[in-house]
């Protein structure tokens, strides 16, 4: 029976990437601590890993993202750390940025808000166009204070039990269920100021009746990629009778709005986000000559955002609606890439409370594609994931080492004993042949959706460039049967030549995620670093130098990268220089016999 698929006006009008400058966010990261791995596996490395393959793809993308200065988180840091919040953001702002260059992460534009002179006074424009709109006003509404000093209370400074979920949680937003709250409506508060409960006033805030938004968020959810969990997140707030948002908090720490009746206040910094975005693209489009506008943003404007799930009602539900006030004639074309948490041994990981692996315990030059494999392996795609200590040592050793860097060691031993060093010319083609080719053609269309824009997902590419590496391992060793045999030889070549055809299209197709490695695995098959996005799955050219027995991928550190051996004279089949070397990197005695035998045979798995 024939399966139609049909597909719904949801959508209908989506247009592709190719002819539209693409904006690629990750949620701008917050200076009170250094990246650990549970950020960059969120929207950092996917951010990174969707610019890199879409630019294969021949698309204008760029990655935009900065450091998120005057979150109050900022404030809570600098006093812990007896500093000025200016000098904190300062500091960890430039640690994330290095952070993300150790992960070969760098992005196009990284605006610092507290440090780029423009942002102020374009930030204060965008509210004083919320405010004329007429739907942003001020309006007096419960607060809490500090009972002891009469601070106000918001976000960090205050805690209690979420007024949706019943979960604990810290004032304006709640991570386990993604909806917001006013800080008032929290149960059982408690000040991080003092233990005396917290006192509740009425103050004159400017605020928004989001409620009045339902219709243009539902619209805006159709037009691009927004993953169900956050149209289920609009649903149960838009449930709700009134949803009025302070959009501005009593704060010196931030920009003040330009409008009377917000004396001591600062515009709140999640807000605030919405116009950081579109100062991105402008101060992008400046370096590059492009009259790219945050006061007037452009209908071919592709935006992209990945970030957390705690981020979505800001992202989502919250910008949506102002954008439709600042700029009601935009119409913003927004793709959704949410992550959840990642749990480290059970527990959520935390900047503030400083459990986490930061990102420069673990990367370096040689440690950084193993890195990036492990994390899009392990991102929190759909459900939190844990992550146990000494499971990246067990992925590197186990995988990456004992079957990815083994197998393309021991073809490269094989083409050298065999085929003098040089990729050998397919001769007959078996059955088998056919079917393995046939099945790299199924990876590379798996590897090509799980990158692209509708089903980005990097647990899936993982597992598909995984699934190469298993699949030529396996068709190496069902062909292994007939080698040597001379009258099976025009079979086996055909055999090899298909195995150097994994590893191209393994070097080609895991240069999204693993940069490095895909450059130095092409160069070893005769290819510069590859560019473009393979259409097909191709054979190395006969006769192409192959220099892969004596690669060291994974797991090196510098000192103990082979050193280059003299390039040999003739196509000998084995030269004493590789059997040396075979014997050092194997740590085998000086006389053992290592000619014709695999490098599995000889112990391979002491690497
Ligand atoms: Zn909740």
């Amino acid at each position: 029976m024939e399966v139609r698929v049909t597909t719904s006006t949801d959508g209908a009008a989506r247009d592709r990437f190719d002819a539209r400058p693409v904006f690629v966010f990750s949620t701008p990261p917050t200076p009170n601590g250094d990246l650990h791995l549970g950020h960059l596996s969120g929207p950092y490395l996917g951010a990174d890993v969707f610019v890199r393959f879409q630019r294969m793809r021949g698309v204008t993308a760029w990655h935009v993202t900065g450091s998120d200065d005057y979150q109050s988180y900022v404030v809570e840091c600098a006093r812990r750390e007896g500093r000025e919040p200016a000098e904190t953001a300062a500091n960890y702002s430039a640690e994330i940025a290095a952070t993300l260059r150790l992960m070969d992460i760098e992005p196009d534009q990284y605006t610092v808000t507290d440090a780029d002179p423009a942002y102020r006074d374009g930030l204060r424009e965008f509210f004083s166009r919320l405010v004329r709109s007429g739907s942003v006003a001020p309006r007096e509404d419960p607060a809490l204070v500090d009972a002891a000093t009469g601070a106000y209370l918001y976000e960090v400074e205050v805690s209690g039990d979420c007024p949706h979920c019943g979960d604990p949680t810290g004032g304006n937003i709640c991570e386990e269920c993604g909806e917001p709250n006013v800080c008032a409506d929290l149960a059982e508060p408690r000040s991080a100021q003092s233990d005396a409960p917290p006192r509740q006033v009425n103050l004159t805030r400017h605020s928004l009746p989001l409620h009045e938004f339902r219709a243009d968020v539902a619209a805006h959810h159709r037009l691009g990629r927004v993953p169900a969990r956050l149209k289920e997140l609009a649903a149960r707030l838009f449930a709700r009778d009134r949803l009025d948002i302070p959009v501005t908090h009593p704060s010196t720490w931030g920009v003040p709005p330009l409008e009377q009746g917000a004396d001591g206040q600062v515009i709140w910094v999640w807000p605030e986000m919405a116009y950081g975005f579109l100062h991105g693209i402008e101060s992008l489009g400046r370096r590059l000559g492009r009259d790219w506008r945050a006061d007037s943003p452009q209908a071919d404007w592709k935006i992209v955002h990945f970030f957390g799930y705690d981020n979505s009602f800001y992202h989502a539900i919250l910008y949506p609606a102002l954008y439709r006030l600042a700029h009601p004639d935009w119409n913003p074309d927004i793709d959704y890439h949410v992550n959840e948490f990642l749990l480290l041994e059970g527990a959520k990981f935390s900047t503030s409370r400083r459990h986490a692996i930061w990102g420069k315990e673990i990367l370096g030059p040689h440690s950084v594609d193993a890195v990036r494999f492990f994390l899009s392996r392990a991102r929190s795609e759909g459900r939190r994931t844990n992550f146990e200590r000494g499971e990246y040592d067990t992925v590197l050793k186990e995988t990456l080492i004992g079957a990815w860097q083994r197998w393309l060691n021991d073809l490269g031993a094989r083409i050298a004993e065999r085929h003098g060093g040089a990729a050998p010319e397919p001769g007959v083609w078996t059955p088998e042949h056919t079917a393995f080719l046939r099945r790299l053609g199924t990876r590379l269309s798996a590897l090509t959706d799980s990158l692209g824009a509708d089903g980005f997902s990097l647990n899936q590419a993982a597992e598909t460039l995984d699934g190469i590496v298993q699949d030529a391992a396996r068709f190496s060793s069902l062909e292994s049967a007939v080698k040597g045999i001379e009258d099976w030889k025009d079979q086996t070549r055909t055999a090899t030549a298909l195995e150097l055809a994994a590893a191209q299209l393994l070097a080609r197709s895991a240069a999204p995620v693993m940069p490095r490695f895909a450059a130095r695995l092409a160069g070893a098959l005769g290819a510069p670093p590859p560019a473009d996005w393979p259409q097909a799955v191709t054979l190395v050219p006969p006769g192409t130098r192959i220099d892969l027995a004596r690669q060291v991928f994974f797991g090196a550190e510098p000192d103990e990268q082979p050193q280059a051996p003299p390039a040999p004279a003739a196509a000998a089949p084995l030269l004493p220089w590789l059997r040396g070397l075979v014997r050092s990197t194997l740590q085998l005695a000086d006389d053992e016999p290592v000619d014709h035998r695999g490098l599995v045979e000889l112990g391979m798995e002491s690497l």
